[in-house]
């Protein structure tokens, strides 16, 4: 997010999401109980050598889980499990591990476990850790943004990194490695946060996978209310149309927005609120060259011509405005005052042109 003349806040590449909707959660790690079947934990070791391992301490959206439940106010022990997961898997890797610069007492922790005698021996052509600071802008932390701004290296979207040497590894996935397939102790809970309008409180649950969202959302939902539910953030992720559906080792968050079937006038006019809402109601309008879309897009498209190609019936005509660079975080629709779906559209266009 950059300045202009008159002081004025505008949205350039990237958008800081955190600052704009902060959310809070309640400090206290609630277990949720679950009798059915759960799956186990499984870690799925990448078949070719790992060279560099990218461990996110930067989360880029609000609904995320916090540093803070991770690392419980013992980042030295989690780096201690991060240095013996690698030590015993990855052994030749490099990891890196990426921290928002704003995060003062983090960055400190990190460089005094790096200084410390304690700290593990280093690679014979230099340190194995490596610390990087990034500012918590959506979505810098999106594998092919993170790749490229730690290492300086071009992957695909929806590439497997581990292709190229490169493991990105879930903070909680290296304490359940640490714990399962290296102390063999049990680990069959995974940390989930929740929040949004929809709900009483935020919270983060302790949830075995394999526990239906119903059950993770029941103490916590507002009756009094319409709401929608959504799996892994706003933006981009997936609403889950039935409750009973479970929750996996993937999931990363849930957020549920109360449902507003009512009509917002001229939200167009409303540039300063850019609101979530789930409303449909007759806010559909035509793209109005803004340009918002274009200032928005972190990897440089004009999403504002796929529409244009959608609308036209052209659908495969995108992907001569370089359609496969686009990483679907989903900022484009976000960011329209006139509500077009340009992500949902974006993905038609994908479809059509290269059938994924
Ligand atoms: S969804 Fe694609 S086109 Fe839209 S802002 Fe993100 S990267 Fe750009
Ligand atoms: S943000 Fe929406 S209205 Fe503005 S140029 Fe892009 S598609 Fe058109």
């Amino acid at each position: 997010m950059v300045e202009n003349k008159k002081n004025k806040k505008v949205y350039k590449k990237g958008f800081n999401l955190i600052e704009t909707y902060p959310v809070k959660f309640s400090e206290t790690i609630v277990f949720v109980k679950h009798n059915g079947q759960v799956d186990s934990f499984n870690f799925a070791f990448p078949d070719k050598k790992v060279e560099h391992i990218i461990v996110n301490l930067c989360p880029t959206e609000p609904w995320a889980l916090p540093n803070l439940a991770i690392l419980r106010n013992r980042t030295h022990d989690f780096l201690n499990k991060l240095e013996t997961v690698r030590a015993e898997y990855f052994p030749d890797s490099h990891c890196h591990v990426v921290v928002s610069h704003q995060e003062t007492t983090l960055v400190n922790e990190l460089n005094q476990y790096k200084a410390s005698a304690n700290s593990p021996p280093t690679f014979a052509n230099g340190e194995y850790l490596h610390l990087h600071t990034m500012e918590p802008v959506y979505p810098y932390d999106a594998p092919v943004l993170i790749v490229k701004n730690i290492l300086g290296l071009d992957i695909a979207f929806g590439q497997n990194t581990t292709e190229q040497g490169i493991l990105l590894l879930d903070p909680q996935n290296v304490i359940g490695i640490f714990e399962y397939y290296i102390k063999k102790n049990e680990f069959n809970t995974r940390l989930i946060p929740i929040s949004g309008t929809g709900l009483k409180d935020n919270k983060i649950l302790k949830v075995k996978p394999g526990t239906p969202v119903k059950r993770m959302l029941e103490l916590y939902v507002r009756t009094d209310i319409k709401y929608r539910v959504f799996l892994d953030g706003l933006l981009n992720g997936t609403e889950v149309k039935d409750l009973t559906q479970k929750i996996d080792w993937s999931t990363k968050n849930i957020v549920v927005i109360e449902e507003r079937d009512y009509k917002t006038l001229f939200p167009y006019t409303r540039v300063n609120e850019l609101l979530f809402t789930t409303s449909l109601m007759g806010e559909l309008r035509r793209c109005v060259y803004c340009n918002f879309c274009d200032d928005i897009c972190p990897v440089n498209l004009e999403p504002a011509l796929y529409w244009h190609c959608y609308i036209r019936g052209e659908k495969q005509k995108a992907r001569t405005y370089a359609l496969e660079k686009c990483i679907e975080c989903g900022l484009c629709s976000f960011i329209c005052p006139s509500k077009l779906e340009l992500l949902h559209v974006i993905k038609e266009c994908k479809l059509a042109s290269f059938g994924r």
